[in-house]
């Protein structure tokens, strides 16, 4: 690089400064004669004024301490400087390796140790390459360990979800009756409340059927309870066949079954309870393993229908049992309506 016409006029008046102060022309006195001359550093000028005003020698020790305390500090400074920007832009570098890593845009799986040597070949020489490639690996930690977490989470996710099912499924069952998968009397009654102020609301039409199978103690006495128990399974089959949408079907008790017919009228719900009444007096009852024959069931059926203004789900219940037992009185295998 070629000297400055500054540079050689501070050269120039240096040696001036040598001749004055009859200084040996040696690097520590140039170096003090330029900068004086120079006319940057106001603390070295004063320094040296003050001396020349005193008429103070410039002896050896005067001018080792002026070169210490103005030149070398002040390089030294300068030369720290330096590092420190250098270390501020290796400091970007590995903050920008870092980001790369824990923003997942550098594909690890293929080969950590084979990044992580690379890493410290681009840091070769700065003095911190081991400090990045520890930098990268607590990162790559970090980052496997927030997957195993994220993963973790999405098995919690899962079993929870398996879980919600099976709840579900629980109080679905608990809803039902266990031996015959109609509802059973507690959510029976639950969802008839539902209906039953549904069609208060909208003066809608409904009717309730109460229906009992007749003689069925002679039917277990005969044959067992075991296979009475089949045959209510039977009868609820038939029930939720010949039904659909939103009537609702429970098991009322014993041999007893109940059934809510929303938005029928009274002849609609009559016409029901009578393809109820036929289906279930038309099946053959047959053991299924030997193909011995029981005969056939019937049932008697009492239907009433819904007053929005005075009824309760009691006394609706209360009526079509009224009707039931008319059934009863009246033959058994028959459909009954409530008395006008
Ligand atoms: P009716 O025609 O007057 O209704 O006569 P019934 O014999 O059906 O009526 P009753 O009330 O005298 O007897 C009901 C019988 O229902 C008593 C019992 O043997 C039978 N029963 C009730 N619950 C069950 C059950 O869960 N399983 C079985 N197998 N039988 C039941
Ligand atoms: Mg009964
Ligand atoms: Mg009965």
């Amino acid at each position: 690089m070629q000297p400055s016409g500054n540079e050689l006029t501070y050269s120039k008046l240096a040696l001036g400064f040598l001749e004055k102060h009859r200084l040996l022309p040696t690097p520590e006195h140039y170096a003090i004669g330029y900068y004086y001359c120079m006319g940057r550093n106001r603390e070295l000028i004063d320094e040296i004024d003050k001396l020349t005003a005193n008429t103070i020698p410039f002896t050896p020790s005067i001018t080792a301490q002026l070169y210490q305390k103005y030149i070398i500090a002040t390089s030294q400074q300068k030369s720290a400087d330096a590092v420190a920007t250098n270390a501020q832009r290796i400091l970007a570098d590995v903050i920008k390796v870092i980001h790369e890593f824990s923003s997942g845009t550098k594909d690890y799986h293929q080969g950590i140790d084979q990044y992580v040597g690379d890493i410290s070949d681009r840091f070769k020489g700065t003095g911190v390459e081991h400090l990045v490639e520890e930098l990268v690996k607590t990162t790559v930690g970090m980052r496997q360990r927030s997957e195993k977490i994220s993963k973790k989470l999405e098995e919690s996710t899962q079993e929870i979800k398996t879980l919600k099912q099976s709840l579900q499924q629980v109080s679905a069952e608990a809803q039902r009756d266990f031996l015959t998968s109609v509802y059973n009397r507690k959510s029976f009654d639950g969802l008839a409340e539902e209906q039953l102020q549904a069609a208060r609301e909208q003066q809608a039409e409904l009717c309730l059927l109460m229906i009992d199978i007749d003689h069925f103690k002679q039917f277990n006495d005969r044959f067992g309870h075991l296979l009475g128990d089949e045959v209510l399974k039977v009868v609820a089959g038939t029930l939720t066949e010949t039904l659909k949408g939103r009537d609702i079907v429970g098991r009322f008790g014993g041999e007893e079954f109940s059934v809510v017919l929303p938005e029928t009228p009274l002849d609609g719900a009559m016409k029901v309870a009578e393809m109820i009444r036929s289906a279930i007096a038309g099946k053959e009852l047959k053991r299924k393993d030997t193909g011995e024959m029981y005969g056939t069931i019937t049932v008697s059926i009492g239907v009433a229908r819904f007053h929005p203004g005075a009824d309760t789900l009691a006394s609706l219940i209360r009526r079509a049992d009224d009707a039931l037992y008319q059934s009863k009185r009246t033959g058994r295998n028959r459909v009954t309506r409530e008395a006008a």
